[in-house]
């Protein structure tokens, strides 16, 4: 069985992330997206309410799974017999990032490989920190958002 673990913080999931499992199912048997508990980061949304938003988008997807786990990525992807990472990269600083991270996760994973995919050009200016503003600063973020998403 292909599994990839789709991780992030998905504070919250946006339209990007969904595309980008959706584009991404054909490759694997199962995506489990999950959501990396980070004691340290201060998130907008509680984990329930992240979860729950994940599980209500993806419930017709056959293929994916909702989860979460706390520790280092690499150790969650083998508790859960994954070989695979995805992650989506927007732009260069994306790159930058992943390229290190990657890299770690193929030492520490023992020979975990992060599948990357390019985004979109309608999703590559959506990110959660950008959401996480417009909903502070009390704008409408729906364009960017699933739509099972109201707020
Ligand atoms: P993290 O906190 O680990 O960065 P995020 O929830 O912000 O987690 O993002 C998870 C993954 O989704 C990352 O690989 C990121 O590059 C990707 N991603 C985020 N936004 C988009 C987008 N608009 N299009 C494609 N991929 C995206």
């Amino acid at each position: 069985m292909k599994i990839a673990v789709f991780p992030g913080s998905f504070d919250p999931i946006t339209a990007g992330h969904v595309d980008l499992v959706r584009r991404a199912a054909p490759l694997f048997d199962k995506i489990i997206v999950a959501v990396g508990v980070n004691s340290q980061k201060q998130t907008l949304f509680p984990l329930e309410q992240r979860l729950a938003w994940l599980r209500a988008v993806f419930a017709h997807d056959d293929k994916v799974e909702v989860d979460h786990f706390d520790g280092l990525t690499a150790h969650y992807c083998a508790r859960v017999g994954a070989r695979y990472l995805l992650r989506g990269l927007r732009n260069a600083s994306d790159f930058d990032y992943e390229k290190t991270i990657s890299q770690l996760n193929h030492i520490i994973g023992h020979g975990l490989e992060t599948i990357f995919l390019i985004s979109r050009p309608a999703y590559s200016h959506i990110s959660s920190t950008i959401v996480r503003e417009i909903i502070r600063g009390g704008g409408d973020a729906s364009p960017f958002l699933p739509e099972e998403i109201k707020l």
